[in-house]
């Protein structure tokens, strides 16, 4: 039933149903045979991924390898190692170092700040990322060599001044020299020296008192915020939910790291400094710097941004592993996971089950095949989210590319404790500009709540949508709750209330609204649409997300219309027998349809849905 009309609502001679049907015949070749495979994409960097070969020890020793200090910008200076960072930051009042780095690097710590020609006594102040032995293990070295006093986040000082014991994570396998604080501090405390203020945000989860410390710096007559992100690293060892047989690495540790991501997302970030080198490419920007790169290429708020994120990616995997259930924005995090693998042509990003069922266009495949091979390009901004807390699936309708080619792309995800058991992709290619000037965005209903009020059940949102398809095959417009305001598309194109022809005649049909269409008798050709599955809604936005199989015998040579002037008949002596496996989203407010937007595609008369 996908239709194709010329835009601006004036028709040729034969009606747009026609046009469609002969568009819809021409490519019912199987269309999943076109895409063929192509190199694939790096799948992206994870930030906390696997040390490098040869075990702890060997992962450690290539972390704490020696690495030239250096002048970052303004008055901060890198005083770390290869992989971690330690950083002197000047005032006219004398230094505040943050981290040392392991116990044993101390001399190394020592040697980079005194190659900088600055003096240890000098060192007033010694701050710290977290309370883990790779990034506070120096501190007492550092603190006798120095002098300086400690300042540190009060959940995280018990753990520097007893050297790591009961750690929440390591417990107590990565013990260091413990360490007295001279000053505990809170979220949102500063630490002033010298006319210089660093303010210490607590981002915990990493650490229960993990804290990401920021300042301005001024270089070459500019001001600009720097960021020293405290690690936001979530590994899968940890445990974020407290569980009778499994409890949380610490009370409290998921709400730690939510409050953790919604703070350092919010801080203005023009230079991106973190605990670890790897965090924020020091290796590639300080090589850049010493060739000269104008301007630093330390500001980077793209990048840190893009690392957040990242890192926030993981951290919603873990999340999602070990959750059994999937609440709406885990639903839809799972599907924007999928669809970065899919373009990265890497099903292991994605968390299949074991026996996970996955159908592409009615034939059933593995990961890794079909659409895993040829997406090029994930959905930007023509996105529809169905999340269903309740069936723990998610229907998705969005537009993205495959070989470089637009294509229209449903997906349905089933999660089972937070694995996806199914994963069903219907793609519609060969996309005209008819259809594309309607897929760019969605129409607003798709991507905004429903007030209260106007809300529906789930149960009756999902009747609602099967009522659909009962109208259709029945011709009978009082089968399902159409809004007077109804519009559907159908691949992009709208097939209903166009603007009216100037002559009545075939054209009126697609002027017409989606009840009155309904009567004129002209979706008789479709005799059955089965199966019909409608088993997701989301009542938040009043969408209901429905897959079928329209099935068209086409045995009549033509379809009666009624009550449409000078249309009697549409001709259909030239079609062959077809189906057409469909995704509708409606839009449904106060119990009726408002919008439909559907995608489709042909395939042989009576084909098998995949999921038989
Ligand atoms: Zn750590």
């Amino acid at each position: 039933m996908i239709r194709l009309e010329k835009k601006g609502g004036k028709m040729n001679s034969r009606s747009i149903f026609i046009i469609a049907l002969i568009v819809a015949v021409a490519v019912a070749a199987p269309a999943w045979a076109q895409g063929q495979a192509q190199p694939a994409a790096a799948p992206a960097a994870q930030p906390g991924a696997a040390p490098p070969a040869g075990g702890a020890a060997a992962a450690a020793a290539a972390m704490k390898a020696p690495f030239p200090p250096f002048h970052i910008i303004g008055n901060i200076y890198y005083v770390g190692s290869s992989g971690i960072a330690c950083y002197i930051i000047t005032t006219a009042a004398g230094d505040v170092l943050l981290d040392t780095g392991y116990d044993d690097m101390a001399p190394q710590i020592e040697g980079n700040i005194k190659a900088l020609g600055f003096k240890l006594s000098d060192v007033k102040i010694l701050i710290n990322s977290h309370a883990h032995t790779d990034h506070g293990g120096g501190l007492a070295a550092l603190k006798s060599a120095t002098g300086a006093k400690l300042v540190a986040m009060a959940q995280d000082a018990p753990y520097l001044e007893s050297g790591g014991h009961n750690d929440v994570l390591f417990h107590d396998q990565n013990l260091f020299p413990p360490v007295k604080v001279d000053r505990v501090i809170h979220d949102g405390d500063t630490v002033k020296l010298g006319g210089v203020t660093l303010r210490a945000y607590l981002t915990p989860g990493h650490t229960p008192g993990t804290t990401t410390w920021t300042m301005t710096t001024t270089d070459k007559g500019k001001s600009y915020n720097v960021v020293f992100l405290g690690s936001v690293v979530a590994v899968p060892t940890n445990k974020l939910f407290d569980r009778p047989d499994s409890p949380a690495t610490y009370p409290g540790i998921k709400a730690d790291f939510d409050h953790a991501f919604a703070v350092v997302k919010g801080l203005p970030c023009d230079v991106f400094l973190a605990s670890n080198g790897s965090f924020f490419d020091m290796q590639k920007k300080h090589d850049a710097l010493l060739k000269g790169a104008d301007p630093n290429p330390f500001i980077d708020p793209a990048g840190y941004q893009a690392y957040v994120a990242r890192s926030e990616v993981n951290y919603q995997r873990i999340v999602q592993s070990q959750q059994g259930e999937c609440d709406r924005a885990c639903l839809i995090m799972t599907t924007n996971i999928y669809l970065a693998g899919l373009v990265a042509h890497d099903p292991s990003i994605v968390k299949f089950a074991p026996d996970v069922k996955f159908v592409e266009n009615t034939v059933p495949m593995k990961p890794g095949e079909g659409l895993w091979k040829t997406a090029s390009a994930i959905p930007t901004t023509f996105k529809i989210y169905v999340p269903d807390t309740v069936a723990q699936e998610i229907g998705f309708l969005g537009v993205m590319e495959e070989n470089n080619r637009p294509i229209e792309f449903a997906l349905r995800l089933k999660l089972r404790n937070g694995q996806i058991v199914e994963a069903e992709h219907l793609i519609a290619r060969n996309l005209n500009e008819t259809s594309l000037v309607n897929l760019v965005v969605p129409r607003k209903a798709f991507t905004t709540q429903v007030p209260p009020d106007q809300q529906t059940p789930r149960d009756e949102m999902l009747k609602i949508g099967a009522s659909y398809y009962e109208a259709l095959v029945s011709a009978d417009a009082n089968n399902a709750p159409f809004a007077d305001d109804c519009v559907r598309r159908e691949n992009g194109i709208q097939t209903t209330s166009n603007p009216p022809p100037a002559a009545p005649g075939f054209g009126t049909l697609g002027a017409l609204g989606c009840a009155a269409q309904l009567h004129t008798h002209t979706f008789d050709y479709i005799k059955r649409i089965e199966p019909r599955r409608v088993e997701i809604a989301d009542p938040e936005t009043g969408l209901v997300f429905g897959l079928s199989q329209f099935r068209h015998p086409m045995e009549e040579k033509e379809v009666k219309i009624v009550g449409v002037p000078g249309v009697d008949h549409v001709d259909m002596s030239r079609f062959k027998p077809f189906d057409l496996p469909a995704a509708h989203i409606y839009k449904v407010s106060g119990g009726k349809i408002h919008e439909i937007e559907a995608m489709g595609f042909t395939m042989p008369y009576n084909s098998k849905t995949g999921w038989e």
